[in-house]
């Protein structure tokens, strides 16, 4: 991919080209609904117990309540309201169940790469342990037979786990990462709570053992203990997700070298991580800087703006899609709506973000080559190979950085 990034973009893509005049009259270059739900996508921030529709927990509880008619807890369906989602898998069969509908969903949404994450969970009361609850998501996996999707799992960290519930995680990532399905380890969870110091010799072990390593960074404005951000970095994670609280120096305006946010912005560019961008959570959450003083924000305020010309690759993805309910292809939709993406660019977002799955080479490979035959067949200025698919990256930013950087 390196030499991509000496090519021009071509004439017929730059933005220049296209502001300012009415979208309506160019249509054979911006994505419709259906062009972002044909276009094969990767997903690679999606958590498990958040994707499940409130529909599947309506199931899962009507199965329980038959089996134990003193189950007290309320139906999902009632006691749940829509766009929330908080039920635990307690069972095996609630988790496979689970799994094989989330698989389901994304399949039929156009995801021809999956990296679902979940907390490794253990029930007492119904003897779900750990391990059987992992290994159950992957006969799940493996039982799955999709014709254009692979699903790979990483394995999450709370934020309030204890040092050694956080290497037991990584333990086990060890233990099944063999088999070719548990690729990576994630930190996620309340990103108030927590001293991500304790985590150190999980993420260094996981390092040790080749498993890739994903954050949720800077999720909110401060972080519980100072350096966080320093701390998380130096777990070498490969990919970073929403890291939004870094904005500050996003902002031109604001942007004065030296200071905290902008050294940590250039080691995220200068390692060219991959950032995890989850649109819809983020607005809907109120995940963004309160710059309209109201609490609100806009789909126009989100980082993606940044992000997306950075030679950082960007990921688009959902997090909770049974919380947020807006699939992988609506948030293609809502990025090239918002942001003037236009189809090759979108194609473009999904292709660079490639190298930055945690799949081994064969897969992505795969990926590489079903994309750019998509990208021909629909009429997109792919090139022939990898090396040939021209560069979207706006060097005139990182002009103005410079520039900056010397005043
Ligand atoms: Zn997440």
């Amino acid at each position: 991919m390196s030499t991509a990034h000496h090519q021009p973009r071509p004439e017929s893509t730059t933005l220049a080209d296209l502001i300012g005049s009415s979208r309506e009259s160019e249509t054979p270059d911006w994505p419709d609904e259906d062009f972002c739900k044909r276009l094969p996508k990767i997903e690679l921030h999606a958590h498990l117990t958040g994707s499940i529709r409130r529909e599947t927990l309506g199931e899962i509880w009507r199965r329980r309540k038959e089996q134990e008619p003193d189950f007290d807890l309320e139906d999902p369906l009632v006691a749940i309201p829509p766009g929330k989602v908080d039920f635990d898998l307690t069972t095996e069969w609630s988790v496979e169940h689970a799994t094989r509908q989330v698989l389901r969903d994304f399949e039929s949404d156009g995801v021809v790469y999956l990296e679902l994450r979940t907390i490794p969970r253990a029930f007492d009361e119904t003897g779900l342990t750990k391990e059987k609850y992992i290994t159950t998501i992957l006969s799940t996996i493996r039982s799955f037979q999709s014709e254009t999707m692979h699903t790979r799992l990483i394995l999450a960290i709370d934020r309030q786990n204890t040092k050694e519930e956080a290497l037991d995680t990584v333990e086990l990532a060890i233990k099944y990462k063999s088999e070719g399905l548990v690729v990576g380890v994630d930190l996620c969870g309340n990103p108030a709570a927590g001293d991500v110091r304790i985590f150190r010799e999980a993420f260094k072990k996981a390092k040790q053992n080749d498993l890739g390593i994903t954050l949720h960074f800077a999720e909110i404005e401060r972080q519980p203990i100072k350096d966080e951000l320093d701390i998380l970095l130096s777990f070498e994670p490969q990919r970073l997700g929403h890291a939004i609280h870094i904005e500050r120096m996003m902002s031109s305006q604001s942007h004065r070298a030296g200071n905290t946010d902008d050294r940590i912005l250039r080691e995220i560019r200068q390692r060219k991580l991959c950032i995890e961008l989850c649109l819809s959570c983020n607005v809907y959450a109120k995940m963004l800087p309160n710059r309209h003083g109201n609490g609100n924000s806009s789909f126009q305020d989100h980082h993606f703006k940044y992000w997306w010309k950075t030679d950082c690759p960007v990921a688009l993805g959902t997090d909770d899609v049974g919380v947020f309910l807006s699939d992988l292809s609506n948030e293609y939709y809502l990025a090239s709506t918002h942001f003037r993406v236009n189809k090759y660019e979108l194609w473009h977002l999904v292709f660079y973000s490639i190298d930055a799955i945690f799949a081994d080479q064969s897969e992505k490979d795969r990926l590489k080559s079903s994309l750019l035959a998509w990208g021909k067949e629909n009429n997109l200025d792919v090139g022939d190979d990898d090396e040939s698919v021209n560069e979207i990256i706006d060097h005139e930013d990182e002009e103005g950085e410079n520039s900056a950087e010397q005043t």
